[in-house]
């Protein structure tokens, strides 16, 4: 079965962006942020990290240095100290005095020393190098103190004594000058290990100042200051130089978080060691910024994160717009290419799918393309509505749809119409297989709003590719085939043959020429026929029949033309001039009634009867004396319009008669529901008088029906005498036929009438 999935055009849904495309664009995004953002935080962490190592470094280095010139320096201020007290008058005047006094020599030298300058050991030796004084942490002691600490001083006392203008520190390579405030300063500083220590020695000559006060070189007393390292200076340099947990050992190792200062003898041996924390502001640093750095770090990962997952999010919601935009254009393309109401492929596809099959009859394959038509389904519409006529359309399009096979193609044109594109037929037998199916198919009604519906179709079927492969071609020589179903009686198939084509292309040629042929004027001419009394004798009215010589064709029989004049839609304008010829000729005669042919394509018209009450009353004729002569077939269509275009008519005056009856639908509810005036009785059956045996029997009841409705019945087509007698003493009123006369040109009317 076929169905709408196989789109000839396929593009346009491809337009929309594809999902995995926009998925990459998306994972690409996610991942240049995710990478950039991991980036910022290692170089930031990195240069945290680095900035804190830095600084520590610079601030261990300074403490190293600052710490280490403290240490030297102590050995050149305990000389300044010393200084202060050794280049003075009085304290040679005092030294000097046989019996010391203790008390000035507290206040000024020893003790003076120690409180003021924190020095640890004071020593005051007389010109033999014997201590006369000894003070210790800030008390005067026994000199026997000295004796502690005489041998590893010896030879600076030694120096001391021997030089007149010694002012140096130390010994070898870390020997240096003093810087002293004056230059009377004899003395020899050291750092060197006393009693296990590390320790700062000076030693300086006690010098006048003046001239007044004289000493003989050589037997100067001699100040000694001693200050250990590892006492109350440890703590001095630690305040001063902000030093935390300053201490001394001698274990060259200390606590892993400490740095560790050797310090020397001026001698160049080892004392001990200086540890202390180093100050980090690094670490502050890092301490301080780390926790921020690590917030901030965290909050740049959570906005990451957030925009991340919002980009997903609106990314999911984009991707939920393609599907549904997809679907859209989907169900667009559906639309565009299907019929709504029964969802068969729509003409655009039918077109396509019938160009791709017949591109296929070029490599050997052979199709029938079948286009169906509803037999009188305007009929359904107008008598149980449109919803009928859709529901109808539906149930017709699920029956066809059963009886294809997988590869046809059945498609709705539009309106009644439909189309079947059968694939891969043997012969013209297989599509007249299956146009036999469509119309057993028909057989059973379709059942809508508890109406049954009975249905039939016309089918014209064009073979490909016998008769072309050229789709509008093909379509074309379908539909020929199609009308000549219709032509010959609905309800049947008819296949595509060149006569058709012939019949066609006349009836073509026709409808040009009758169009110049009425704008011209020129060909067309009516003939009147007499209708007569049933007693033959005299005539009461004239029939109007037109007439057509064509330029090249000769004459052209009504038969042939009207179809096409109704079919093209010239036929109001033929009508209308036939019934300016009729009003003419009724002008002429007065008392005989002219009736004049109406084709139902030309009654359906609207403003049908406004138009022709003007004609006649343009003409000046008497509307009475006009009868119109309609067929059965104008009585099937929209029955409430033509009874109200009826009533119209007779009430202008004109008489309405039914030509032709008996051959069509005719039925007594039609002659009660529309107000007629007379039934023309058609010919074939006059004809049939005489040769069959219930044609009498019909003519008679005709006849009787038409008396009992009061209308006037006339007979057609009267040949015989025979026929003649039968009908006037069944009761017919008048008659027309060739045995009264055949249709005549106006002057040989006039000559009839006048005889
Ligand atoms: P119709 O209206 O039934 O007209 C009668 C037809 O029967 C006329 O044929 C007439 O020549 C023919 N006829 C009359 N008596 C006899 C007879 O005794 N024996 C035989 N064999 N034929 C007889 P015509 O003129 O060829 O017209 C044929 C049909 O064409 C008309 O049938 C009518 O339906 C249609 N027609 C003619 N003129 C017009 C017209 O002006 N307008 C329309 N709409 N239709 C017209
Ligand atoms: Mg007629
Ligand atoms: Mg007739």
């Amino acid at each position: 079965m076929s169905d709408g999935l196989h789109f000839p055009i396929r593009d346009e849904v491809s337009a929309v962006p594809s999902i995995r495309a926009h998925r990459a664009v998306q994972a690409r995004i996610a991942l240049a942020v995710s990478l950039v953002t991991l980036i910022a935080l290692i170089l930031t962490g990195f240069a945290l990290y680095w900035a804190s190592r830095e600084s520590n470094s610079v601030s261990i280095e300074r403490q190293l240095r600052t710490t280490e010139r403290s240490i030297r320096a102590i050995v050149n201020e305990l000389a300044l100290q010393q200084e202060v007290v050794a280049i003075w008058d009085d304290a040679i005047v005092q030294l000097d005095k046989d019996e010391l006094d203790f008390q000035w020599i507290d206040a000024n030298l020893g003790i003076w020393l120690s409180k003021t300058f924190g020095q640890d050991e004071v020593y005051i030796l007389n010109a033999d190098d014997r201590p006369i004084y000894a003070g210790v942490d800030g008390k005067r002691v026994s000199t026997d103190a000295f004796r502690r600490v005489s041998p590893d001083i010896a030879r600076l006392v030694k120096n001391v004594r021997e030089s007149q203008s010694l002012s140096h520190a130390g010994h070898g390579p870390n020997a240096r000058e003093l810087h002293l405030t004056t230059n009377k300063a004899i003395v020899d500083a050291h750092l060197l290990e006393l009693l296990g220590r590390p320790t700062a020695v000076s030693v300086m000559k006690i010098v006048p100042e003046s001239d007044a006060v004289r000493v003989e070189p050589g037997r100067e007393h001699l100040l000694v200051s001693i200050r250990f390292l590892d006492g109350s200076f440890i703590n001095q340099i630690s305040e001063r130089n902000l030093i935390d947990g300053l201490r001394f050992s001698r274990l060259r190792v200390g606590a892993s978080d400490e740095i560790t200062v050797p310090l020397t003898s001026d001698e160049g041996g080892l004392i001990g060691y200086f540890h202390w924390k180093p100050e980090l502001p690094g670490q502050k640093i890092l301490s301080f910024v780390g926790p921020v750095a690590a917030a901030t770090s965290l909050a740049i990962v959570v906005v990451m994160v957030l925009l991340v997952r919002s980009l997903r999010r609106l990314a999911a919601q984009q991707e939920m717009t393609i599907v549904e935009l997809r679907a859209s254009q989907a169900q667009a393309q559906h639309l565009a290419f299907h019929d709504v109401l029964t969802g068969l492929p729509n003409r655009a596809l039918f077109d396509a799918r019938l160009d791709e099959a017949l591109s296929r009859t070029r490599r050997g394959e052979q199709i029938a393309v079948l286009m169906l038509d509803l037999d009188r389904f305007k009929h359904v519409n107008d008598n149980l509505g449109h919803q009928a006529g859709d529901n109808l359309i539906r149930a017709f399009a699920q029956r066809l749809l059963k009886l294809v096979r997988p590869g046809d193609t059945v498609a709705r044109l539009g309106g009644d119409e439909f189309a079947v594109i059968q694939t891969g037929i043997r012969s013209a037998e297989d599509a007249e297989e299956l146009c036999t199916h469509i119309l057993a198919a028909l057989d059973r009604p379709f059942e809508t709003f508890g109406h049954q519906i009975f249905a039939a179709a016309s089918i014209g079927i064009a073979l490909a590719p016998e008769f072309g492969t050229d789709r509008v071609d093909i379509m074309r020589k379908a539909d020929i085939a199609l009308y000549s179903a219709k032509d010959e009686g609905r309800d049947c198939y008819r296949i595509f043959t060149a006569a058709m084509d012939e019949a066609v292309k006349v009836r073509s040629s026709i409808e040009d020429e009758l169009r110049s042929a009425l704008r011209s004027g020129e060909g067309l001419s009516v003939v009147y026929q007499p209708q007569f009394k049933s007693n033959g004798h005299s005539i009461v009215g004239l029939e109007t029949l037109v007439r057509w010589k064509h330029p090249t064709r000769g004459p052209i029989l009504p038969e042939q033309f009207i179809p096409v004049a109704e079919q093209t839609g010239l036929i109001s304008r033929l009508g209308e001039w036939v019934l300016q010829q009729a009003c003419m000729a009724s002008k002429q005669w007065p008392d005989l009634f002219i009736s004049v042919n109406v084709s139902p394509a030309q009654f359906r018209v609207q403003g049908f009867a406004e138009r022709v009450t003007d004609i006649v009353r343009e003409s000046g004729a008497d509307p009475r004396k006009i009868e119109l002569e309609i067929t059965e077939g104008v009585l099937l269509d929209n029955a409430g319009e033509t009874a109200s275009t009826l009533r119209q008519l007779r009430a202008a005056g004109f008489r309405i008669a039914l030509d032709d009856f008996g051959t069509g639908y005719s039925s007594l509810g039609y002659l009660q529901r529309f107000s007629i005036d007379k039934i023309k009785i058609d010919r074939s059956f006059v004809m049939s008088l005489g040769q069959t045996a219930n044609a009498m029997a019909i003519v008679k009841s005709i006849v009787a029906l038409g008396q009992a409705m009061d209308l006037t019945v006339t007979a057609e087509g009267v040949e015989t005498e025979h026929q003649k007698s039968f009908l006037s003493t069944a009761g017919c009123n008048e008659m027309q036929g060739f045995l009264f006369s055949k249709a005549l040109p106006l002057d040989q009317v006039a000559r009839l009438l006048a005889a």
